[in-house]
């Protein structure tokens, strides 16, 4: 059974972020970006990140527009992807599709407050406003210095597979 009070502290996790949103605005000296969108619900959301030559994510921000779902996600993906290095993003990325399948966090998840989008699980079109942040993150991340590139839940949302 779900823990009433834990699903408060939730609720108050998510509202938080939506309403004091981290890192949002444009980084001017960004070398890493996308634009990822999600046609379902009206989510867009940009990342822009500046990479280190030792693949440190050096700051990340994002801009964008949508639910309170795929807002308060991008907030909680830049506070957990800042100051880490690349791999260790794209691994939290891994964790966070994980939790979106299993409606849970992974064992040895270090997902934090982002644990709070894990009941999002249950609604299947909203898992796509909590993923937008995360897909997004990982296609600027792997796409070379300075090139851009676009990202749709449409076309590789997570869940797709059909049950
Ligand atoms: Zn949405």
């Amino acid at each position: 059974m779900p823990d009433a009070t834990l699903e408060e502290l939730y609720r108050e996790i998510l509202l938080d972020h939506y309403r004091n949103p981290r890192h949002r605005g444009h980084l001017d000296d960004a070398n890493h970006h996308a634009d990822g969108s999600n046609p379902l619900c009206g989510d867009q959301v940009t990342v822009e990140a500046r990479v280190g030559a030792d693949g440190t994510i050096e700051a990340v921000t994002f801009t964008g527009v949508g639910c309170s779902i795929s807002q308060a996600s991008s907030s909680m993906m830049t506070v957990y992807v800042g100051g880490q290095s690349t791999a260790h993003a794209l691994d939290g990325v891994q964790r966070f599709q994980q939790m979106m399948l299993a409606g849970e966090a992974p064992e040895d998840s270090d997902l934090g407050d982002i644990e709070a989008l894990a009941g999002v699980a249950k609604f299947p079109a909203r898992v796509k406003c909590a993923s937008l942040a995360w897909k997004t993150l990982e296609q600027a991340l792997r796409a070379a210095d300075g090139g851009a590139s676009a990202v749709t839940t449409d076309v590789k949302g997570v869940g797709d597979g059909g049950s």
